[in-house]
């Protein structure tokens, strides 16, 4: 094992999948999707005794970003994200508004973007970036190899990420899932909301995606 995942903290009014993993041993670790809550997130933090180094969002839905800027100028550890949700940030204020009634504090700084290929690196644990886009243009799924994958808003347990929003795609998101995502193996997924599942199981009865759907191909 080269990675865990420390805790799962269920943040912000969307209840948002904020994830801690890192190095079990070197307890370095990195934010998945920092939704929201950046006291609760830091607290569990130095409960674990992971030291972050980074705080990086699968893309930039509000419910994903609200505590990133409050993290990153509370710990100086830098704020990651696919450059084409870059432009989406800016609508999050008008999608607060729509979904909260209620206004947004500022966008957080994106201080390095990633992309397809890059690395993520805490300790020995290493989280490479896989584009995956259909939900937002720039959509990521990180994966810790043979171990995990964190999906975001693309793969949900029993469901798919909604592709209405500004910039979603339908057939892009189900390609993402069927040509990036399944050929990992049977890897335990941690989505951006609700409980955890596994690639087997979703391939199999994802009622969208999955061969019980009849649209799936192998
Ligand atoms: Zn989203
Ligand atoms: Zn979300």
């Amino acid at each position: 094992m080269t990675m865990r995942v420390f805790e799962r903290l269920v943040v912000g009014a969307l209840q948002c999948n904020c994830y801690l993993v890192g190095d079990p041993v070197t307890l370095q670790g990195i934010v998945i999707d920092p939704g929201d809550d950046p006291d609760a997130i830091l607290a569990a933090a130095e409960r674990h005794g992971l030291s972050l180094v980074a705080a990086v969002a699968t893309h930039a839905h509000f419910d994903h970003i609200l505590a990133a800027d409050a993290i990153r100028q509370r710990t100086g550890i830098p704020f990651y994200l696919h450059a084409l949700d870059v432009p989406i940030l800016a609508l999050n204020q008008e999608a607060g508004r729509l979904f909260l009634g209620t206004d947004l504090p500022p966008s957080p700084e994106v201080d390095r973007t990633y992309a397809e290929g890059d690395e993520l690196v805490a300790g020995s644990m290493r989280l490479g970036v896989i584009h995956t886009p259909g939900h937002s243009p720039g959509s990521v799924s990180l994966v810790a190899p043979d171990e995990a994958v964190f999906s975001g808003d693309t793969l949900f347990y029993a469901s798919v990420g909604r592709t209405d929003l500004p910039g979603g795609d339908t057939a892009e998101e189900l390609a993402s899932i069927r040509e990036r995502l399944f050929p990992l193996g049977d890897l335990p997924v941690f989505p951006g909301h609700g409980p955890p599942t596994t690639i087997g199981q979703e391939q199999v009865s994802n009622p969208f995606v999955g061969s019980g759907g009849g649209l799936w191909t192998p």
